[in-house]
């Protein structure tokens, strides 16, 4: 299939975007505190306002920003953390992304694709440490078209064992398909669909892609649109940063959303926000043109919470654990955790694997180890996907979520997943405290939640899973 985005239009105007940027370069402290006020009500800023926060620099303005995102995250989130692993299927790609080591040419990269039954040996490994939660990815290459990857997904969501669970939301990272594709992974039952734009900057997209169908840009930008008209409406967006300046491709990222919510109704269920990472054979990635400084990113986290405080944040392994632990804080809301970036990676005993892996990771610890450090500060890890299998997405779910359905489903349904992965596959340690964590949970919720939830989880303890509310 040969992409076609005859005729499409560019809905990225870049002049008023850095119009946009530009014309926040000063402001008033006052101004911040207005823009902040309104924030904390939790429905969201305009391209202006969020591109104002950005440009703050002023310490203690800085920590106000950081406050009120705190405020808000609690406020719709609560302390649950969604937890994930990504699954790569194959690192075989025609695309020359100059930031990537997957790209083609790239002649060091051992190339893989996972057979049906390494996928499902893969599979096994992460169910037996207690995933539920997948974002499978994808290299794009005419070889693999939408009803192979749809098999793939199959071959995911049949791997089940009485011992170690399945696996009960397939979310995918792959190249941008068309309508009957979408439709394809759609029928298959996958989650969220994800797709980076990587930058929003038509110069610096040419010439960072120079072959390859991943250098028609527009239909990298109508992906989502596509996506949505076959029926999949939870889809993920973000930008490589790094590559360009990160203020105009946040409030490039953020306008596209507002196309979505325009013509759909609902935007992105969830934003990412990657930062280069170093790759096998790639200059740029190592070098970043545009690096964006830790205080810069941990604003941006912040201010994307303030800016859109209903669409999910995620954060990935690319990080190191100092910089994660101080993100779950400020507004993310997804997390992977133990992941390994090439394919096979679960089922090989080396984690760093540069002749074959897409990038190095910053968190190399283990899905226990993580649960272990976010339990210690709080939180609940979370593998619900009770919303997407009730067939709550996309505006049905945004419409809830709004209306304080997250704290009053999604936390309860999350101690109940942590409760089968306490009694299933966590340390004794872990299990000590986790427990304790959920008592303490429980003494928090009103008595007539308190006592249905508590009905669950003694049926969990009895030998039932998958109970949700
Ligand atoms: N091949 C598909 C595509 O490009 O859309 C999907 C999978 S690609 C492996 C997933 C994402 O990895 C890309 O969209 C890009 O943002 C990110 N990525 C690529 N190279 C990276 C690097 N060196 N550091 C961090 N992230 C990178
Ligand atoms: Fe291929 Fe995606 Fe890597 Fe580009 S980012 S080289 S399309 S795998």
């Amino acid at each position: 299939m040969k992409p076609d985005s005859t005729g499409l239009p560019d809905f990225i105007n870049g002049a008023k975007i850095w119009e946009t940027v530009n014309s926040t370069a000063e402001i008033e402290p006052a101004h911040v505190h207005d823009i902040l006020a309104k924030a904390a009500e939790a429905k969201g800023l305009s391209l202006e306002e969020t591109a104002s926060l950005l440009q703050v620099e002023d310490r203690e303005l800085n920590e106000a920003i950081f406050e009120t995102a705190r405020k808000v995250k609690q406020g719709i989130y609560g302390n649950r953390m969604v937890l994930f692993a990504p699954l790569y299927i194959t690192n075989e790609c025609s695309n020359c992304c100059a930031y990537c080591g997957f790209k083609a040419g790239n002649k060091e990269l051992l190339r893989r694709t996972l057979t049906a039954d390494e996928i499902r040996r893969e599979v096994s490994v992460l169910e037996d440490q207690g995933h539920k939660r997948l974002l499978l990815v994808y290299g794009e290459h005419p070889k693999f078209g939408a009803e192979w990857i749809a098999e793939t997904v199959r071959n995911v969501y049949d791997t089940v064992s009485e011992k170690s669970g399945e696996i009960r939301r397939v979310n995918i990272n792959c190249a941008p398909l068309d309508v009957d594709g979408f439709r394809k992974l759609h029928d298959v039952g996958i989650g969220t669909y994800q797709c980076f734009q990587e930058t929003y900057h038509r110069e610096i997209y040419a010439a960072l892609h120079p072959s390859g169908h991943k250098k028609d840009f527009l239909w990298r930008l109508h992906a989502m649109h596509r996506a949505m008209k076959a029926g999949i409406d939870d889809v993920g967006m973000g930008t490589l940063l790094g590559l360009y300046d990160y203020r105009f491709d946040t409030i490039a990222l953020l306008s596209h959303a507002a196309e979505l919510e325009d013509k759909f109704g609902v935007g992105p269920h969830t934003l990412s926000f990657p930062r280069l990472e170093p790759a096998l054979n790639s200059e740029i990635a190592f070098n970043p043109p545009f690096p964006i400084s830790d205080a810069q990113f941990k604003r941006l986290v912040a201010v994307l919470r303030l800016s859109v405080p209903y669409t999910g944040l995620i954060l990935s392994t690319r990080e190191n654990k100092d910089m994660r632990r101080e993100l779950l804080d400020l507004g993310v809301s997804q997390l992977s955790a133990g992941s390994r970036t090439y394919p096979g990676a679960y089922s090989d005993p080396d984690y760093d694997r540069p002749d074959v892996q897409q990038f190095c990771i910053g968190d190399n610890r283990s899905l226990e180890e993580v649960i272990s450090e976010i339990v210690e500060h709080g939180y609940v890890p979370s593998w619900c996907t009770a919303c997407y299998r009730a067939g709550r997405t996309g505006e049905h779910f945004m419409e809830l979520a709004k209306k304080g359905f997250i704290q009053e489903f999604c936390h309860p349904n999350a101690l109940l997943t942590f409760k089968e992965y306490l009694l299933d596959y966590a340390h004794a340690s872990t299990q000590v405290k986790g427990n304790s964590l959920i008592g303490h949970e429980l003494e928090c919720f009103s008595e007539k939640r308190r006592g249905k939830v508590a009905e669950k989880l003694d049926r969990i303890d009895h030998g039932e899973r998958d109970l949700y509310l």
